[in-house]
C-alpha cells in the first residue's frame, strides 16, 4: 500500500524501510511503499510453495480462465496503469498505453488461448530399430517458484509478460519490481488480487538490489532477470553457486543498417523513433546507425530535421514526445559517453545538452556523427536519447561493424530489396533482426526475445519463452513388458562380437557389409535374438 510522503514522520525518509516513488520530471516523491524485510523471505517462500502445489494441481483450463480474469482486470484498470507507468518512468502517455497496457493485455489474452496447444504433450517417435517397441512423449511441468526481477523502464509490460507464462504453466511467482517503480509494482499486486489468484501465488516484494539478491538466496526454482549487464553478472554468479537456472534479459546496443536503396524518409523516422522512444531508455533502442555513404548526408539531414521537431517535456503534457530521463545519475552517464566521443573526434550535430529549464532530468535528443568504435558511445549501452551515425562504404562493412559488439539483442536492416535485407539479417549476430522496422517484434507474442553475449541468455515471449517456465519431462513406455532386453547382463565374448556386428549392420558403408554382418557367425542376429540373459 502506498503512503503519501506528507503523512510520514521525517525519520522514515532516512531509513531503509520504504522505497520512494519519484516523479522523474520533478524529482518529487509521490508515494512511499513499505519494503519487504529480508527476514520475511523464508515465510514468503513457504507461502509460495504451498500455493504453487495447489495451483499446479488445477487443470490447464482453470489456469487459462484465471489468465482471462487477469486480462479483464488489466483492461478495467488500463487508465490507472498508463497513468502510473507514465508518472513513474516519465514516458509519454501514448507509449504507456501502447508499450505497457496493450502489450500486457495482448500477451495475457494470447497465452490464455494459446498455452493449451503449446503445452500439449508431444509424441517422440523412435527412429532406432532397437527402440521401436517403445512409445515416448514429453510433458511440461512447472519449475515451482520462479523469481522475476524486473527493471524500471517497462515496469508493467515486462513483468506481466513473464508472470503470465509462469502462472499458466503452474508456477508461483515472487516478483521484485525495480525500486524506481514501486508504484507500478503495487498496481500489479492489486491486479493479481482483482483477478482472484490464490493467496500467496504471486507475491510482490518491494525493495532494492539487496532484496533481489536475498530472494535468490532463498532458493527459487528459476530466476527470470531483466536488467543491466552488471547486475546480470552478479545474478548469474549467485544462481550458478546454487545451480538455479536463469534467464537473463540484459542490455542492448542495437545496430541499424541503412542501405543506399532504403526509403530514407521512413528509415530516418524509424531511427528517430527507435533511438528516442522512452527517452532512449529501452533495451531495443536504436543506438548505432551504419549508413551507406551515397545516402549518408541526406539521411543525416532528415534525422536532424525530425529530431528538431520533437517536443520535450513532462509526460503530463499529452503532446510531449520525449519525457525526462529516469534519474540524474543516468543522464550524467550519457554526458560522459558524449564527452568521450567528442574528445575522440565525434561531431555533435544536435542536442547534447541538459534541459534544466524543463526539470532536473531532461536531456535534449541528440544526434552524433563521425563516430567510430574506439568511443564508449559505440561500445557501451547508451541508456538515453542519443543516436550515433557512422558512414560506411559497403553493406559488408556495416555488417562487420554491427557484429563488432559484445551485445546482440536486436538490429534492423533498411533496404528496398527485402530478399537482400533478409540475407543481411541472417549475417548479423543478434537475437532478432527486423527488415524495415525497429523493435516492434517485441509486440509479436509469437516472436522470441533475447540475444547472445552481453545481452544475456534464454528467451522470453513466444513458445520458447513459455518453455523456459517448465521442466521438460520425457516418459517412455515399453510395449513388450515381458521381454528382457537383449543388451542386459550375461556378457560373453560371443555377445561382444555380436554387438560389433550390430554396429556394422547398422552403419557399414556398403549394403554387402551390412548383410554380411547380419548373417555371419556371431553376427548381429546373435544380439537381436539373444536368450542367455541374467
Ligand atoms: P538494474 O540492473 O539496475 O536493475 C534491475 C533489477 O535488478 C532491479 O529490480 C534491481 O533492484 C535488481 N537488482 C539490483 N541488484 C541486484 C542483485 N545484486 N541481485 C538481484 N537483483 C538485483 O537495471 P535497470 O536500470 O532497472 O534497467 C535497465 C537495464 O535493463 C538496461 O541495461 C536495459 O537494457 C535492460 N533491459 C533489458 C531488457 C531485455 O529484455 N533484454 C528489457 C528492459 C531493460
Amino acid at each position: 500500500m502506498a503512503v503519501t510522503p506528507q503523512s510520514l514522520p521525517m525519520r522514515v525518509a532516512s531509513d531503509r524501510t520504504f522505497v520512494d516513488s519519484i516523479d522523474p520530471a520533478t524529482n518529487e516523491v509521490i508515494a512511499r511503499y513499505p519494503t519487504t524485510g529480508t527476514g520475511d523471505l523464508p515465510a514468503i517462500m513457504e507461502r509460495a510453495r504451498k500455493a504453487q502445489k495447489e495451483w499446479a494441481s488445477r487443470s490447464l483450463a482453470h489456469r487459462c480462465a484465471a489468465l482471462l480474469r487477469l486480462r479483464d482486470a488489466i483492461y478495467s484498470r488500463r487508465d490507472d496503469i498508463a497513468t502510473e507507468t507514465s508518472r513513474e518512468t516519465g514516458k509519454p502517455r501514448v507509449e504507456a498505453i501502447l508499450a505497457e497496457v496493450l502489450l500486457a493485455l495482448d500477451t495475457t489474452d494470447f497465452l490464455a488461448r494459446q498455452a493449451p496447444a503449446w503445452l500439449r504433450s508431444e509424441r517422440v517417435p523412435h527412429h532406432n530399430l532397437a527402440m521401436r517397441a517403445k512409445s515416448g512423449w514429453t510433458e511440461f511441468h512447472p519449475h515451482g517458484v520462479v523469481a522475476i526481477i524486473s527493471p524500471w523502464n517497462y515496469p508493467f509490460a515486462i513483468p506481466i509478460a513473464q508472470i503470465v507464462p509462469a502462472l499458466v504453466t503452474g508456477n508461483a511467482v515472487l516478483l521484485k519490481p525495480s525500486e524506481l517503480t514501486p508504484g507500478t509494482g503495487a498496481v500489479i499486486g492489486e491486479l493479481i488480487d482483482q483477478a482472484k489468484f490464490p493467496p500467496g501465488l504471486v507475491q510482490v516484494l518491494q525493495g532494492g538490489g539487496d532484496l533481489g539478491a536475498a530472494i535468490i538466496d532463498t532458493g527459487p526454482d528459476k530466476v527470470f532477470f531483466t536488467g543491466s549487464v552488471a547486475t546480470g553478472r552478479r545474478i548469474a554468479e549467485s544462481c550458478g553457486r546454487r545451480l538455479i537456472p536463469s534467464v537473463l534479459e540484459l542490455g542492448g546496443k542495437d545496430a541499424m543498417i541503412v542501405l543506399a536503396d532504403a526509403d530514407l524518409e521512413t528509415a530516418s523516422s524509424a531511427a528517430v523513433w527507435g533511438g528516442f522512444t522512452n527517452c532512449g531508455q529501452a533495451c531495443l533502442s536504436v543506438e548505432r546507425i551504419y549508413v551507406e555513404q551515397d545516402v549518408a548526408e541526406q539521411f543525416i539531414q532528415l534525422c536532424l530535421e525530425k529530431t528538431r521537431k520533437l517536443r520535450v517535456g513532462p509526460p503530463s503534457d499529452p503532446d510531449v514526445e520525449i519525457g525526462p530521463m529516469i534519474r540524474l545519475r543516468q543522464l550524467e552517464k550519457v554526458e560522459d559517453q558524449l564527452r568521450d566521443a567528442v574528445e575522440r573526434g565525434a561531431e555533435m550535430l544536435i542536442g547534447g545538452i541538459r534541459r534544466s529549464d524543463l526539470g532536473p532530468n531532461f536531456f535534449q535528443p541528440t544526434v552524433v556523427a563521425r563516430v567510430n568504435h574506439s568511443m564508449q558511445l559505440m561500445r557501451d549501452e547508451t541508456f538515453g536519447p542519443v543516436i550515433a551515425i557512422q558512414t560506411v562504404s559497403s553493406p559488408d562493412e556495416a555488417i562487420a561493424l554491427a557484429n563488432d559488439s559484445p551485445f546482440g539483442l536486436s538490429a534492423s536492416v533498411w533496404t528496398a530489396d527485402s530478399t537482400r535485407g533478409a540475407e543481411i539479417a541472417s549475417r548479423i549476430r543478434a537475437g532478432s533482426v527486423m527488415v524495415n522496422d525497429v523493435a516492434s517484434y517485441y509486440g509479436i507474442c509469437e516472436a522470441p526475445h533475447g540475444g547472445p553475449g552481453a545481452s544475456g541468455w534464454g528467451r522470453t515471449h513466444s513458445r520458447l519463452g513459455l518453455l523456459e517456465m517448465v521442466q521438460v519431462k520425457y516418459i517412455d513406455v515399453d510395449r513388450l513388458p515381458r521381454i528382457a532386453k537383449s543388451w542386459w547382463f550375461g556378457y560373453t565374448a560371443e555377445l561382444a562380437a555380436a554387438a560389433g556386428s550390430l554396429v556394422e549392420m547398422l552403419f557399414a558403408p556398403s549394403w554387402q557389409k551390412r548383410f554380411a554382418a547380419l548373417a555371419k557367425k556371431h553376427g548381429a542376429r546373435g544380439l537381436i535374438f539373444r536368450r542367455n540373459r541374467i
